[in-house]
């Protein structure tokens, strides 16, 4: 690998379900420590090709990912890769906050004590850093033995992000985390999308909201009836569209 290698980076990606193309031959980047927006109407692939990047999509039934995905260079779209490594490096959030059945210290503790992490002191620094890191420690760091569930809808996503962080991911997947939440819980987790950006994490996020991709994102990705029609800087995406159907789609005349 070379020092111009993206972290993540896809070529050609096609998906199908059931024989039928969701996603069409979609190449495009991503580096270490930026946060990328995946924008357009919904149905167009997003979800499809965010998946993609974790070959989640392998655990749908009838579902086919063709192309290649270079993570570190290398191409992990192949039979032998291990994907429960992968997905601990390359780490997800979804839409609906999902936090275990279990205490908030467990929610953080869980997998990484089955990668074979042990000690209380290691645990207990892993679990505050990791919420830290999610800016939900000073909010539950008295109640870390009382269910995960007993907390807000917006403390439950930032436990999903702070259980993903555990995992020392280089690259976190979400998909539209916020669409479920509030302003307030939404603005909190937009400053922590933005932390883990200069902490060198690389963030994939597909939202429907244009001011939050507009916030939170260095380069977006426009796709529509699944296709990536464009792809760049995200200040130069939303005040000069190339193409004119990102165009319509920002003043409203679709989606
Ligand atoms: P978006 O996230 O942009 O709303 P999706 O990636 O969810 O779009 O969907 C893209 C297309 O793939 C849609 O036509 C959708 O119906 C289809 N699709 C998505 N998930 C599945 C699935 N699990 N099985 C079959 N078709 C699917
Ligand atoms: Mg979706």
């Amino acid at each position: 690998m070379t020092s111009t290698t993206p972290l993540l980076a896809t070529e050609d990606v096609t998906v199908s379900y059931s024989g039928k193309e969701a996603l069409h031959a979609t190449s495009l980047s991503f580096e270490r420590g930026s946060v990328t927006a995946l924008i357009g109407p919904s149905g167009c692939g997003k979800s499809t090709f965010l998946r993609s990047l974790n070959l989640m999509n392998r655990e749908i039934p009838g579902c086919r990912i063709g192309g290649s995905i270079l993570y570190h260079g290398k191409d992990v779209n192949t039979r032998g890769v291990d994907t429960y490594q992968l997905r601990k490096q390359i780490g997800m959030v979804f839409q609906q906050p999902n936090p275990f059945r279990k205490s908030i210290r467990e929610n953080i503790a869980f997998a990484p004590k089955r990668h074979g992490l042990s000690g209380k002191a290691n645990l207990d620094a892993l679990v505050e850093e990791s919420l830290r890191a999610a800016a939900l420690w000073d909010e539950v760091k008295d109640k870390l033995d009382q269910s995960a569930y007993a907390l807000s809808g917006g403390q439950q996503q930032r436990l999903c992000i702070a259980r993903t962080l555990a995992m020392h991911p280089d690259v976190v997947l979400m998909d539209e985390p916020c669409s479920a939440l509030d302003p307030i819980a939404t603005y909190s987790i937009e400053e922590t999308i933005r932390d883990m950006a200069k902490r060198g994490i690389c963030v994939v996020i597909v939202t429907h909201n244009m001011e939050q991709a507009a916030r939170v994102s260095d380069r977006t990705a426009f796709f529509l009836l699944g296709e990536m029609v464009e792809f760049g800087p995200t200040p130069e995406l939303f005040s000069r569209p190339k193409d004119k159907r990102l165009d319509d789609y920002l003043t409203g005349r679709f989606g």
